[in-house]
């Protein structure tokens, strides 16, 4: 098996090479034991009696091996096959070879040379040529490597993510009837750490992770990917069932320099061996962006399902731009009802994107995507602009009219010059500014002097703003005294309970709640007949929901207006 490099020292220029290892192939018994007992004193010495065994040495040291020291008449693999086998892998050649040669051989000693072989010793062994040679060899080679890579992370020891790539590409195809697994570990708020606690502790919880991790897995490559993330790739039967794994990493974040450590972890088992590395590595963080966001889950595994979603997302995420020019996206309209009269008082306004094939994909495909990515804030303004000009097209016909509301995100609220657009796009359309209330979803982190201020630039400016999905997250009730809105929208989780005792209760309340604070109150998601009834003892304002309309395109949502 192929172990983890002993990180040995480079050498300082001048040195003789101290404990370097050492391959020597040789058939004659003799020639091995004087050159091994010489040979001892300075260095670990691997020995091989034919080519073959030595190659198998070779390719199970490769990683720790200095230089080769190789005879050429052997019986089952020669010197010669030795070499031509060993080029045929390039980590493999990248380790020098010295020929040990008898005295008539410069035909031998040229094909050596084109093969690769570096250098010659000569027999009967001149010790002092010898030494000379193995000394300059390694420091030639070693110097190499100081120049081309840096192998070892600075800070943890182990390897870099290239030295990673490297061997583990190598690990990879020498093991190839293995079954391979990988693990990735990233830190949550790693930043966090380090403003808190100061940059030593974030070293010392990066060193511990990294002395952790070889420990548990002792035959496998680890390595300190970026600045916050580890990988480890290993092989063979391992047990990496959630609940060993829950285990285990509980029992790392208990031990770890500082409380409460957060890290998550990608796990991708028995890996398509034939992908690049860097996409085996990939496919470990897309199990973890899976459940970036969620508190309670810190494993998750690759599956093909999740490469299919995010592959689906990427889709969405390329085709936003000339979705948008080619004008793909498209609002539907819900009705609003007024629950006495069951008249249409208003619309909701809800993205569609229709594909050229006629297909559609629905916001919630999209909308959690494009608010991590921040596209939304442009697919908002693009609905905005979409709903003022309908409305534009409407007063232009003389046609009824409703307020239709537009969702706006809340990622929005962390853009600049927000308010500033929209208002613009209302007076570049020329319509009344109650045509076109906003929403904004309710959540306990808006009330914060952020979302104040905008709130409060929308209303100044003209809008009407309706507090969506209230109930369906962290409901902050201080939000709906604090924050300037002038209607709540009931979420549909709380509806659907309108029919139990306690659910009844509660909706009741928050109406009442709603009401004393001057908002108007409309419930969402209701689709029964029942639900209305229910909704219209309690004073409930408006409706909205499948019992009376579901969303429609526009020209359906017109004949509605008329009909109404
Ligand atoms: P929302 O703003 O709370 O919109 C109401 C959602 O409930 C809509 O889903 C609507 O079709 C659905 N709905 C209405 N009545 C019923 C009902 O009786 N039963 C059921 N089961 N569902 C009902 P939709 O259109 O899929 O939109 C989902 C969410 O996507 C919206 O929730 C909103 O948060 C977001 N969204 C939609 N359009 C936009 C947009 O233009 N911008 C932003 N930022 N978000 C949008
Ligand atoms: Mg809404
Ligand atoms: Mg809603």
């Amino acid at each position: 098996m192929i172990k983890d490099s002993d990180n040995v020292k480079l050498l300082e220029p001048g040195k003789t090479p101290a404990k370097r290892k050492i391959l020597v192939v040789e058939d004659n018994e003799l020639n091995r034991e004087i050159l091994s007992s010489f040979l001892e004193e300075r260095f670990e010495v691997l020995l091989a009696e034919n080519g073959e065994e030595g190659l198998k040495i070779l390719r199970e040291y490769y990683r720790e091996l200095s230089v080769v020291l190789l005879d050429i008449c052997m019986p089952v693999c020669d010197g010669f096959e030795f070499l031509r086998r060993r080029n045929t892998d390039k980590v493999l050649s990248t380790i020098p070879v010295i020929v040990m040669t008898g005295s008539n051989s410069k035909d031998a000693e040229i094909q050596c040379l084109d093969l690769g072989a570096v250098d010659f010793i000569p027999k009967p062994y001149n010790f002092k040529i010898v030494m000379g040679r193995i000394n300059s060899v390694i420091k030639l080679r070693e110097s190499v490597l100081t120049l081309t890579a840096v192998e070892h992370d600075e800070l943890t020891g182990i390897y870099t993510r290239q030295a990673f790539f490297y061997h583990a590409k190598v690990l990879l195809k020498a093991k190839a009837e293995e079954k391979f697994h990988l693990v990735v570990a990233d830190i949550r708020d790693f930043k966090l750490i380090n403003s808190s606690y100061g940059d030593k502790i974030g070293d010392q919880v990066l060193c511990y992770l990294a002395r952790t991790y070889a420990k548990m897995m002792p035959h496998g490559l680890i390595s300190r990917y970026g600045s916050d993330q580890f990988v480890c790739l290993a092989y063979g039967d391992m047990d990496l069932s959630l609940d060993i794994m829950k285990r285990v990493t509980e029992e790392i974040a208990e031990n770890a320099p500082i409380p409460n450590l957060m890290v998550k972890y990608g796990i991708y088992e028995d890996i398509d061996i034939s992908l690049p590395v860097s996409v085996i590595c990939d496919r470990g963080f897309m199990a973890i962006r899976s459940i970036r966001d969620n508190y309670e889950n810190s494993i998750a595994y690759y599956t093909k399902e999740l490469n299919q979603k995010q592959m689906f997302d990427r889709k969405l995420e390329n085709r936003f731009d000339s979705a948008i020019r080619d004008k793909e996206f498209a609002a539907y309209f819900q009705p609003k009802y007024d629950a006495k009269t069951e008249k249409i008082v208003g619309a909701e306004s809800l993205v569609r994107w229709i594909n050229p094939d006629g297909s559609m994909v629905m916001p919630g495909d999209f909308i959690p995507l494009y608010e991590r990515d921040g596209l939304i804030v442009k697919l908002d303004e693009y609905i905005f602009r979409y709903v003022c000009e309908f409305q534009r097209e409407l007063i232009e016909k003389g046609q009824k009219l409703v307020p239709i509301s537009v969702n706006l995100s809340r990622v929005s609220i962390h853009h600049t010059g927000v308010v500033d657009r929209y208002v613009d796009i209302v007076k570049e359309t020329g319509i009344p500014f109650s045509c076109v209330p906003i929403e904004l979803t309710e959540t306990a982190t808006l009330n914060n002097v952020k979302i104040r201020d905008f709130t409060e630039r929308l209303v100044n400016a003209g809008f009407a703003l309706h507090m969506d999905d209230f109930g369906s997250g962290y409901s902050s009730l201080i939000t709906l005294s604090e924050l300037p809105f002038n209607t709540l929208k009931i979420d549909k989780s709380l509806i659907d309970c309108i029919g139990q005792d306690k659910g009844r209760m509660i909706v009741q309340q928050i109406t009442i709640l709603a009401h004393g604070l001057g908002m108007n109150v409309i419930a969402e998601g209701v689709e029964s007949a029942d639900q209305v009834e229910l909704l219209r003892e309690m004073g409930c304002d408006d409706i909205q929901g499948f019992y009376y309309s579901r969303p429609s395109p526009r020209a359906e949502f017109v004949q509605k207006l008329c009909e109404a």
